[in-house]
């Protein structure tokens, strides 16, 4: 059952629609899920990809979360992702000294959380694609659109366009989507962390050696997180490091892996088991993460037959541990709401409805753990006091992960329309709209 309380739902058997097609742009996570779905909606779908090459091998670890699992479910690939990297069992909050603060037990009911590499999911994800004849196509970076009363066309940097019934925006926190959308939007906000993180050769004791466990630490001078690889051959770990002006990737690179591989030793020195995680981490196995971002609240969501997704318009930054769970739930609840309501604008406003109050409150938590991480020594400590109580009243799993980790789409819930908010996005005159040579 969904748990939007605002659509008015009800089950009825519907009418599918297959005469509509959708230009997807970005193939990262939210745009193949896009493109899945809106395949079972009966809509047919393309994808375009900036990059030249597909992105098989890049990208670090991440969580992928009871709520993102079940989303994927509906688009069958449920099972397959539920075995992709290892399950995390309890989230052990430390003190930074070795000392437990508290531990968040997953829910009982739900599925465990799965830690695995971005690459794995982004392989599935393109094989699905392949096996269901759903074209990708790279080298293909969006700069315009231009929209008549037939359909919208999809203006690329390389000079090729393409034409369709509705363009949605799945290219992330630098949208360009978002621009064409409302030159006024508002562009994602740096958190104020670098992220680094990478594998050592360190092997934890007990049920954290076993991979049973993940940790999060408060440390001296840096936020740390570590979790042991199922096989037992070492430790996963990363780093969230205050860092008040953003570098740039090249910046970020020319320090280079040994470089900051010993920032974080001298950051963690007095951290445990940081100090020994670190000790023995191998800088080629590192990556570094300049950009942790999170997207303030987007005030239009959508306008004419254009329409967005993921972290173009809900990016919640790392520390919320949803980045891709909530892309994949809004790609699969769009996708619904195309289905069941044949005026686009219905579809977009009834999508907006039910997405944008989950969204941006998993996005205020997260900014507030986010200052917590980049808070100076007195902000630290007034967190070590303040964790175990809290632990145990307002952040009590069931407080903290039900609503998150519990969210279920129910795809054969028939959507029913809201009345739309007007859009009063700063005009743009109808016709070609947008700028060349943005970067994603
Ligand atoms: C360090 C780090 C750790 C994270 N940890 C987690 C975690 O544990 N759990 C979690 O759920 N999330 C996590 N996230 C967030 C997660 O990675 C994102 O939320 C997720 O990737 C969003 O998917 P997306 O498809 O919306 O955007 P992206 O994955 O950014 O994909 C956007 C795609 O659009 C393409 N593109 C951009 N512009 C254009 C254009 N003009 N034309 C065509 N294509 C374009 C890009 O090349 C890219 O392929 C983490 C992020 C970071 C940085």
């Amino acid at each position: 059952m969904s748990t939007d309380g605002t659509t008015g739902t009800t089950r009825t058997t519907r009418t599918t629609r297959t005469s509509r097609k959708a230009l997807v742009i970005g193939g990262g996570i939210a745009g193949p899920v896009m493109a899945l779905a809106l395949r079972k909606a009966g809509i047919e779908a393309e994808v375009f990809e900036a990059y030249e090459n597909s992105a098989e091998g890049v990208g670090g670890t991440f969580g992928l979360a009871p709520n993102g699992l079940g989303a994927l479910a509906v688009v069958g690939l449920g099972a397959e992702v539920g075995r992709l990297g290892q399950p995390v069992g309890p989230m052990v909050i430390e003190d930074g000294r070795g000392g437990v603060l508290g531990e968040f037990a997953g829910l009982a009911d739900l599925p465990h959380q799965r830690l695995m590499r971005r690459a794995e999911l982004y392989e599935v994800l393109q094989r699905r694609l392949r096996e269901t004849g759903i074209e990708v196509r790279h080298g293909k970076r969006l700069v315009a659109a231009e929209e008549g009363a037939a359909g919208i066309t999809a203006h690329f940097a390389d000079g090729s366009s393409a034409t369709g019934d509705l363009l949605i925006g799945c290219d992330g926190t630098g949208s360009t989507v978002r621009t064409l959308i409302d030159p006024d939007a508002p562009a994602a906000r740096y958190t104020g962390l670098l992220g680094i993180g990478g594998y050592s050769a360190h092997r934890l004791p007990g049920r954290a050696g076993r991979g049973e466990t993940v940790h999060f630490a408060n440390g001296a001078r840096a936020f740390f997180g570590y979790w042991g690889l199922a096989d037992g051959s070492g430790t996963a770990w990363f780093s969230n490091i205050p860092q008040p002006e953003q570098l740039t990737s090249e910046q970020v690179r020319t320090v280079g892996m040994t470089e900051w591989l010993r920032r974080c030793r001298e950051l963690h020195a007095d951290d445990l088991p940081a100090r020994d995680v670190l000790r023995r981490a191998d800088p080629d196995t590192m990556e570094t993460f300049p950009r942790l971002e999170i997207m303030p609240s987007v005030p239009h969501w959508y306008r004419g037959r254009m329409v967005l997704v993921g972290d173009a318009v809900h990016a919640p930054s790392n520390s919320s541990g949803q980045g891709a769970s909530l892309a994949v739930e809004s790609a699969v609840e769009l996708a619904r709401c195309l289905r069941d309501l044949p005026d686009h604008t219905a579809a977009f406003a009834a999508y907006e409805a039910m997405r944008r109050p989950r969204v941006e409150k998993i996005a205020a938590d997260a900014m507030r753990t986010n200052n917590q991480k980049a808070a100076g020594p007195v902000g630290r400590m007034v967190f070590r006091l303040a964790a175990p109580i809290l632990m145990r009243t307002v952040m009590s799993p069931e407080k903290m992960l039900r609503p998150v980790h519990g969210y279920r789409i129910d795809w054969e819930q028939r959507v029913t329309p809201v009345v739309p908010k007007v859009p009063v996005v700063p005009v743009v005159p109808v016709g070609r709209q947008g700028r060349a040579g943005r970067a994603a």
